[in-house]
């Protein structure tokens, strides 16, 4: 039986794809705030560490897939988008390497397309991400004013994170990519909807599909990301997102 450990588990696209995911048969070990396996936050260091040591025991050092749902969106405190949204990632990321490696298994990392958007080349905010300078990440985040530049750049460091590591993690067997999504129906977006700032603009935009995604397509993008159908797919960042990304930047991917 494939042991799946996901981030997120309680609520929107991460408890979608953990009901996938049950429903294939698989052991899922859920992390979130509340109502899930293991509670832990992953915002801050010892719910980091609890949450790896609590994996590690409860799957006997044995993952076949690590999905990283977890996150926060732009309407909560800049500095908390951060922390959630790119160390609680790369820091369980980097703690469950191993019990990965020994069952050659892959991790995918829910992004968005807001990393796609934006020029962040020689951004502060990004370099500090990308050093692991958490502290210097908050301050940066915080003096960036609205969540949503914290959010957008803790997730374009995100990609940049998983792309430098596709070589060591290649090597060692474990594939690691993530997914994209543009507008899903979750709370999160709900949140983002209601914004006295960016709901307006958030609840009038509609993708070039005409409508806004189901947890669930995208659960199954993140599940085939995490297949042996995908077994070359390595260090790639799938958009899923009803096709903004092509729209909005259709000469340059
Ligand atoms: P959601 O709010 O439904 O679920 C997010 C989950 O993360 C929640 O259960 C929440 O409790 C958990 N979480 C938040 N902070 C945490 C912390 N400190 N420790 C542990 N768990 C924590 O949102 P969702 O839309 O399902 O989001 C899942 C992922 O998809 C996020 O990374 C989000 O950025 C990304 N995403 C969502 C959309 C969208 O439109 N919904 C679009 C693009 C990307």
């Amino acid at each position: 039986m494939k042991t799946i450990v996901i981030t997120g588990s309680a609520s929107g696209i991460g408890a979608a794809t953990a009901q996938h995911y049950s429903a294939a048969g698989c052991r899922v070990i859920g992390i979130d705030l509340r109502g899930a396996d293991i509670e832990a936050d992953l915002s801050c260091a010892s719910g980091r560490d609890k949450a790896i040591s609590e994996v590690l025991q409860r799957s006997n050092g044995h993952i076949d897939s690590l999905i990283c749902c977890a996150g926060l969106g732009g309407n909560h405190p800049p500095a908390l988008v951060a922390s959630v949204n790119y160390f609680g990632v790369t820091v369980l990321l980097d703690g469950l390497f191993e019990a990965l490696r020994a069952s050659g298994g892959n991790a995918v990392v829910v992004a968005s397309v807001a990393a796609t958007q934006g020029n962040w080349d020689g951004h502060p905010l990004r370099e500090a991400f990308l050093a692991g300078n958490e502290e210097q990440a908050r301050t940066l985040a915080t003096d960036a004013g609205h969540g949503m530049l914290a959010y957008a750049a803790s997730k374009h460091a995100i990609v940049c994170h998983i792309r430098a590591q596709s070589k060591i993690w290649g090597e060692a067997g474990v594939r690691l990519n993530a997914v994209a999504p543009g507008a899903v129906e979750t709370p999160l977006l709900q949140q983002s909807m209601d914004d006295p700032l960016i709901g307006k603009a958030t609840r009038d935009f509609l993708p070039p599909l005409g409508r806004r995604a189901q947890p669930a397509e995208i659960a199954q993008v993140i599940a085939f990301l995490a297949s042996d159908a995908a077994v070359y797919v390595h260090g790639s960042l799938l958009v899923a997102d009803g096709g903004i990304d092509a729209m909005s930047r259709p000469q340059r991917f």
